[in-house]
């Protein structure tokens, strides 16, 4: 293989040269969008795509769930949004956090419909209506969370209230749920009692209540439309039950090296942990600069005080414990228990994905699998496997 370049410009690493990489399965993905479709029943079924599709790509996310029958498609900010009609010219596209002063071009230029949020956004919205002509809305309705939304009295006021514009008709009334990962929560069903009187109050209007978790609530929670989004990443929606979504995401990393160490010697930073007997070692190239976050640590970080034991990884179909302190571009891995030999440096060890359950690596860092997915950075070699025809 040659390895001497003819111009001066760096070339990019291409599949195979990488030291870590994340393999986005496609037809997953879409399998968990027809699954979370089926439990929604009568409603529509939209896909949320916040966050660069909760880190996995905006582009294939987006045609993915296309493909499979999506129309209604949700992200957080007007810049999300453009970028998304670059991709989906015909579809549905809200932005959560709505519109304030100064983004209003955006909606119209890239047809974008703002989830109002307050009063004040109401307020900018009749604004741009006067002013740039029809456009649709949302209304979000707090009815617990206490983080966005109007106020159930202001919204049932604004359904009574005669003196609006007639060119401001809301498509959907929205709100959120605070414990649907909880299923016994008592706040679940008071939100939904509070979202319904607000529906009733406002004429033959579309709702949308259920995230994930508020899917696998069941049918009172669906309404007009579910918005799901870490189940479709293969993410876990309601704790302490089994997943039934499929994995999407896999992350594996290089091992780097192979090294022997004594019992009583130490490893990685703070000299943390100690081995009680021989230790053969991975090193491998993936560290919290690439969102494997430092709290995942097999020792020596506050968290592992309270008994949460470190991440595992997996490697030759065997879970070895992490060990040591991650650091930023490297961590540590115990691969005694493997017979000797079979360990070789340029081995690819899997961190989380179809082998190690991503919401128990996040468990064991003290996150969720959100924040893992969405903190995932840019250095790893992304292969996306397509959707099987
Ligand atoms: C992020 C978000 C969702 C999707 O939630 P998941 O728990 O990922 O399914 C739905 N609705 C709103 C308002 C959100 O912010």
């Amino acid at each position: 293989m040659s390895t001497h370049h003819t111009s001066s410009r760096p070339t990019l690493p291409v599949a195979g040269e990488d030291h870590a990489r994340l393999t986005i399965d496609l037809s997953a993905l879409a399998d968990n969008w027809r699954a979370m479709a089926r439990r929604s029943g009568a409603a529509r079924t939209a896909a949320v795509l916040k966050a660069d599709a909760y880190g996995i790509g905006l582009e294939a996310a987006a045609k993915t769930f296309h493909h499979a029958g999506a129309r209604d498609f949700f992200v957080a900010t007007p810049a999300e949004g453009a970028a998304l009609r670059g991709v989906l010219p015909d579809v549905r596209i809200y932005v959560l956090s709505g519109m304030w002063a100064g983004s209003e071009r955006l909606f119209f230029e890239f047809d974008l419909v703002p989830v109002i949020v307050s009063e004040e956004q109401l307020v900018v919205f009749m604004a741009a209506i006067a002013d740039g002509g029809e456009l649709p809305c949302v209304l979000h309705v707090d009815t617990g969370m206490n983080r966005l939304g109007l106020r159930v009295e202001d919204a049932m006021a604004l359904a009574s209230d005669t003196s609006r514009p007639a060119s401001f008709a809301p498509l959907m009334l929205l709100s959120h749920l605070a414990c649907g990962d909880d299923p016994s929560h008592p706040l679940n069903r008071q939100q939904l009692q509070r979202f319904r009187s607000v529906v009733t109050a406002f004429d033959d209007i579309d709702a949308t209540l259920a995230n994930s978790a508020g899917i696998f609530l069941g049918e009172d929670y669906h309404f007009t439309l579910t918005r799901p989004g870490i189940a479709l990443y293969g993410g876990a929606a309601v704790n302490d039950v089994p997943n039934p979504m499929k994995p999407v995401v896999t992350a594996e990393a290089r091992i780097l090296q192979v090294r022997e160490a004594k019992a009583g010697e130490t490893v990685s930073y703070g000299a943390s942990q100690v081995f009680t007997r021989d230790t053969r070692i991975a090193v491998v190239a993936l560290g919290y600069a690439d969102g494997y976050m430092r709290s995942l640590s097999g020792s020596g970080v506050p968290l592992r005080k309270a008994n949460i034991p470190g991440a595992s990884g997996v490697l030759h179909g065997r879970t070895v414990p992490l060990i040591g302190r991650v650091t930023m571009d490297l961590t540590h891995f115990d691969v005694t228990d493997l017979p000797a030999g079979s360990v070789r440096a340029g081995d690819f060890i899997e961190v989380f994905g179809r082998h190690m359950p991503i919401q128990d690596v996040a468990l064991a860092g003290g996150t969720i699998d959100y924040e893992l997915l969405t903190s995932l950075g840019r250095r790893y070699e992304r292969r996306y496997e397509a959707v099987k025809k």
